[in-house]
This record gives structure tokens, sequence and C-alpha cells, in this order.
């Protein structure tokens, strides 16, 4: 994949970038890790400054910063807008508590008396130079919410970022230098995929965080694995949306179209498989689907639109060959499932519903990354529990239902790291964000995301 900005609103190649040479990239290696050895001897105070002063860097560009990552790939503008103002309140919020999520600990002197362990204590130390291995789809969170925490504990970042963002990544390493960070603390490599395995295995870089795909992540984490470095893995979902018959049906008709349209259907955390009761599903799905087919679909940095194009030309036609693959299966298209008319150049879907999905089908167990909702009928809380927990993947989940012993059982059962009741999936910095099964592993955000990239160490006073 060239190193390259493309429109996915025109299909036109508006730059291309030559990817870094084995000596650039020993010099920024060599950066990194020299860095590292005077970074990790400052204090909270001084890296929260320089945070701070990146995020408020960050907020007198939003609007630029915005622009060109609709221009990379294809995200409605007001939503470009909203998480650049997001990452800004990740950064002081890390800026703010890192200091105190990083504490030392000490058992209740109880626990230890009398075992010589009195004055021991656990102690956060940074693991050194973490390699980032990013996508495109939120192209600047996905790298702040990394970021943030593994500069705060005193690491230094490397960004290897997604092939077809590379002005977003430019611009993120511009920004932390801006802010005043040491030379080499968070750095840019503008490099292909192939030129992962030898920068993870040199051995100044102590560990790796990937968001991607599972593809991706197995690759990575087999190298990292030969190497014996830690990682961090947040790769695909396929979050079940469930509607159950106490649900307020109006509210959960419409969030699930956000659920779903989100970032042009392109999130992680996107719902994707919607489960509902057989009681209230025919109500629920003539509305949603009525809701889905209304959505105005065109130009990303038009304020009015609510549906860009997919980033990448391979991206649609992955959707495609899913939806056809489940249509040929029997799966009833009640909207969608084709390209606007409208709209001939660039990579634009409509918003689809399909009925009738069953595990015969790529989409029931594949990840669909774009407008693309999969709709089943189930008859209690059991069913519901076992489609929603029929896939590969666990990284969240929504459930409507006002019933207290319903919400414990999918608190109790559900597969996902995260259980969402009567709204959809989102992250904030004060909780964990991650899965489990083909979801990845590890977490990020909140105190246990800031604590992966730490050598937790025991320091006794005998
Ligand atoms: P991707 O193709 O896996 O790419 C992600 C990153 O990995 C890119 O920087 C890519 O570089 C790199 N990469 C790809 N193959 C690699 C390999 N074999 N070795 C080393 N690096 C490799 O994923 P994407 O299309 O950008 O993103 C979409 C996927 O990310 C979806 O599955 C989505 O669910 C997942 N995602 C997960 C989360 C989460 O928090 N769990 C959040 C966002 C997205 P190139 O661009 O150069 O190929």
């Amino acid at each position: 994949m060239p190193i390259a900005t493309v429109n996915p609103a025109t299909g036109e190649t508006l730059e291309t970038f030559d990817p870094l040479g084995p000596e650039e990239t020993e010099r920024r290696l060599a950066a990194a890790h020299a860095a590292f050895r005077r970074y990790r001897a400052t204090d909270f105070a001084e890296r929260a400054l320089l945070l701070d002063r990146a995020a408020d860097l960050l907020d007198e560009d939003r609007d630029a910063v915005a622009r060109t990552m609709t221009t990379e790939m294809g995200k409605p503008l007001a939503a470009a807008r909203a998480e650049a103002a997001k990452c800004a309140k990740a950064m002081r919020w890390y800026a703010a508590h890192a200091e105190a999520l990083l504490a030392d600990e000490r058992p209740p002197q109880a626990d230890v008396k009398d075992s010589g362990a009195e004055h021991a204590r656990v102690h956060y130390r940074p693991l050194g130079v973490v390699l980032a291995v990013m996508p495109w789809n939120f192209p600047l969170w996905q790298v702040i919410r990394f970021a943030a925490p593994a500069l705060m504990a005193g690491n230094t970042g490397l960004l290897k970022h997604a092939s077809n963002v590379p002005q977003t990544a430019l611009y993120l390493e511009d920004l932390f230098r801006r802010a005043g960070y040491p030379e080499g603390c968070f750095q840019t490599l503008l490099i292909g995929s192939g030129a992962v395995e030898a920068v993870l295995r040199d051995r100044r870089v102590a560990a790796a965080t990937l968001t991607g795909s599972e593809p991706a992540g197995r690759s990575v984490a087999a190298v990292a694995g030969d190497e014996i470095k830690k990682t961090v893995l947040e790769l695909g979902g396929s979050d079940p949306y469930v509607v159950m018959p106490s649900a307020d049906l109006e509210r959960a008709a419409r969030t699930a179209v956000t659920a779903r349209v989100q970032n042009n259907g392109q999130s992680c955390i996107a719902a994707k498989r919607f489960i509902v009761h057989t009681d209230v599903y025919d109500a629920f799905t003539a509305r949603f689907t009525e809701l889905m087919a209304a959505l105005t679909v065109g130009d990303p940095m038009a304020e009015s639109t609510d549906v860009g194009p997919l980033a990448t030309e391979q991206g649609r036609a992955d959707l495609e060959a899913l939806v056809d693959d489940a249509l040929r299966h029997g799966a009833v298209a009640l909207c969608g499932a084709k390209r606007p008319e409208a709209l001939p150049r660039g990579w634009y879907y409509e918003p689809t519903v399909l009925a009738g999905v069953t595990p015969q089908m790529r989409i029931h167990h594949e990840e669909a990354f774009g407008p693309v909702a999969s709709l089943y009928r189930v008859q209690d809380v059991d069913e519901a529990l076992d489609v929603a927990n029929d896939s590969p993947f666990g990284l969240s989940s929504n459930v409507w239902t006002r019933d207290e012993e319903e919400q414990r059982r999918f608190v109790q059962d559900m597969e996902a790291g995260g259980v969402f009741f009567n709204g959809m999936t989102a992250s904030h910095p004060a909780f964990p964000f991650g899965g489990v099964k083909r979801s990845g592993y590890g977490r990020e955000l909140s105190g246990h995301g800031i604590r992966e990239f730490c050598n937790v160490t025991t320091v006794w006073h005998g």
C-alpha cells in the first residue's frame, strides 16, 4: 500500500510520500532510545506541563486538523472536529491524573506485619520505547489514546500510522514537537507494514501496541512473542445491540442508527449485529430501517452529511462482498445494499439493513466495516445471549432493557469488554477500553491503560 493521501470522496491521489529508508529509521530509533534515558527522569509535573500544552495546541488547530482527517479518510467534518476535541480532553485528563494512577502502592500494614516487608512498595516505572501501530479510522484518537498515558508514564513513542493517513501522522509528530517535548520523545515513522517487523525486533524497542485488524494483530503479536516483548492489541469487533421488550423503542431505534453509522460505519465499537426480541422485532425493524434509509449520504466536508464515503476502495469492495454473500444465502435487504447512483465518484455505499442473517453467512462471523446492519429475531434472554456470543469477537456490547434481572444476566454472561445499557458504547478516559476473544487483549485508558506499559517494580527495604 503506498503511503499517500487519497481523497475517498473523489478517489483522487492528492499527495504521496516516500517511506523512510533504513538510515533514517535507524536515526529515529536511536533518538527515541536516547530520549527515553533523559525523559524517564522527568517528574509528573514536567510531563503534565508538556501534555497540557499539546492539548492547548490541538484545540487551536482543531478546524485545520479536522479537515486533514476528513480529506484523508472521509469522516464527516463535524465528527472530525469532535474527535480532535475529545483528544485534547483525554490529554488533560491524563496530565491531571497520571501521578495518582501511578502512585506507589503498599498492602495494608496488617497484611505484611512481621514479614520483613513493612517498608516494601510497588513502584511503576516506564518500560522504554513503545511502538504504536495504528489504524486510519480515528486517526487522532487512536494515537492519543496510546500516547497520552504512555508519555505521562515516562515512555517514548514511535508511531507507525496507517499508510492512508500520512498527513495526520506527520501532524501528530509536529504537535508534540511544538508543545516542547524533547527531541525523540514522539516520532512518526513513515513506513509500510512490511517494515514493522525490523523495528519491533530492534533491541531498543521495549513493547508494542496495535490497533487494527485481526491479521495485523496476529502478525505483530507473533513477532513480539518471538522477542518476548509486551503487546496490547485492540482489534476488530462485531458488537451486538440487543433490544428487549422493556426498551424505549424510539430511543433504541434512533441510537441504533448512530451506533451503526458513526464514522461512516467504520468503528470497531460500532453496533453491527442487532438482536431483537420477537415481541418488539417488527416495530423496531420498521423504525430502524426508516431512519437508516433517511440518512444523507454525501460529501463529508458538507455539514449536512450523515454518512460519507468509505475510507478506501478496497474497504468498499470488502463490504460489498460481505453483503453479496449474505444476499446469496437468503438474507433480505430492507434498504441500501448498493452504491448511491447520485455519487459515482468516491467510495460511497448506502446505509443498509439486512434481515434474516444466519450463521451460514460470512457477515455473521466477520466484521462489517461500513454502514451495514444485520438483524436477528430472538425469543428470550438466553437466545439473545447465544446469538450475541456466537462471534469470534468480544469488544463491547449494547443492551436495551429496563428489567434489572435481565441486566444482571447480560453483565454475567456477555462475552465482551463492555456492557452498555440503554445507550451505545462510548469511551471515557476514566474507564478501561478493550476486548476479549479475537478483539484483542490488554486495556487502554484509565489506570489499567497507563499501567500496561510500566515496569511494575517491587521495591523492598530490609
Ligand atoms: P489494518 O489494516 O490492520 O491496519 C492497522 C495498522 O496496522 C496500519 O498501520 C497498518 O499499516 C498496519 N498493518 C497492517 N498489516 C500489518 C502487518 N502484517 N504487520 C504490521 N503492521 C500491519 O486495519 P485498518 O483497516 O487500518 O483498521 C480497521 C480495523 O481496525 C478494523 O478491524 C477495526 O475494528 C480495528 N479497530 C479496532 C479498534 C479497537 O480499539 N479495538 C479501534 C479502531 C479500529 P498499513 O496501513 O501500512 O497497511
